[in-house]
Formats: structure tokens, C-alpha cells, sequence
């Protein structure tokens, strides 16, 4: 990841944004069954069919 002439840019909480914060993946489980749901834009749960308000 090494781009010339690019040394310019700013460098903000490398770490700030990979995983281990509960509140990033909190609107995934679903709040009946606690199913993770990796596809965020569905509508209802795939295993319990609740539907999901965001
Ligand atoms: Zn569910």
C-alpha cells in the first residue's frame, strides 16, 4: 500500500475501524433469535423471518 508522491495524506486511527467494537455489528443480530446477519439489507431475519427495524 505504498503510493509516490502520496506520503501527504493523513494517517487517522489505523485501528479505529477493525472490528472488536460491539456497537458496529449490534444492528446485525437479530433481536429475536440472535442470528448474525451478514446481509445487512434484508428486511426480516432469514432464520426467524422477525422483522428487523434498522
Ligand atoms: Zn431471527
Amino acid at each position: 500500500m505504498t503510493f509516490p508522491g502520496d506520503e501527504a495524506v493523513p494517517i487517522t486511527e489505523p485501528d479505529g475501524d477493525v472490528g472488536g467494537d460491539p456497537v458496529c455489528w449490534l444492528d446485525r443480530v437479530c433481536p429475536d433469535c440472535g442470528l448474525f446477519l451478514t446481509d445487512r439489507t434484508a428486511s426480516t431475519c432469514p432464520r426467524c423471518g422477525a422483522a428487523r427495524d434498522r
